[in-house]
């Protein structure tokens, strides 16, 4: 039988690039809600989502950056990227050890120690700061076929689904760092806005 999931293996680029929202953006700072029909839209949906993600590129993308105010996010934090010279003259990138994983209705458990890590965030280019977050965590989800998940991540990738589980709280890695720093940013991404 055929699984929503198929696409996922040996995965090859091909969707519709979305547009990603950016800072401050009224759709970042809401709660996503609740997957509960696992249709072919979201099957297209998180098609285009991964796709956008590797165009950005990016390691994780959440829905509300694209609009979508539902609790799904992509992640693949192992993927490699070459930058090519192309034979006019432009610069390019290739993708390859490409490894998508699509998370639906995540909820997290069993957080353990301590991992600073340097985030950035595809709605938010140019920032990066250290955040503090648990450096192992068991993340529980649904996967495009509605079926039960589980996974245990450290490190990077911990780092990365703890990110993205932001989102869909209306949360952006900011907000995790101190009101002074933060403040700063703010001033920055509104010049940037009016120029
Ligand atoms: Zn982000």
């Amino acid at each position: 039988m055929n699984s929503k999931t198929d696409f996922l293996k040996n995965y090859t680029l091909s969707g519709s690039e979305l547009s990603i929202l950016a800072y401050p953006h009224a759709t970042l700072s809401k709660v996503a809600s609740e997957i509960t029909d696992y249709s072919d839209q979201l099957v297209q949906l998180a098609k285009d989502m991964t796709y956008t993600m590797y165009q950005a590129p990016g390691i994780g993308l959440a829905a509300p950056q694209i609009g979508k105010s539902i609790r799904m996010f992509i992640i693949d934090v192992g993927f490699d990227r070459e930058e090519i010279t192309c034979a006019d003259g432009t610069e390019d990138f290739v993708l390859s050890n490409l490894n998508p994983m699509v998370f639906i209705n995540p909820t997290f458990r069993d957080g353990e120690g301590e991992i600073i890590y340097e985030e950035g965030c595809l709605s938010l280019p140019g920032i990066y700061e250290d955040v503090t977050r648990f450096n192992k965590i068991t993340v529980d989800y649904t996967d495009l076929d509605g079926a039960q998940q589980s996974i245990e991540a450290e490190g990077t990738m911990a780092v990365c689904l703890q990110h993205e589980n932001d989102h869909l709280n209306g949360k952006v890695f900011i907000d995790r760092i101190s009101l002074i720093k933060r403040n700063i940013i703010k001033k920055k991404l509104t010049k940037k806005k009016k120029k």
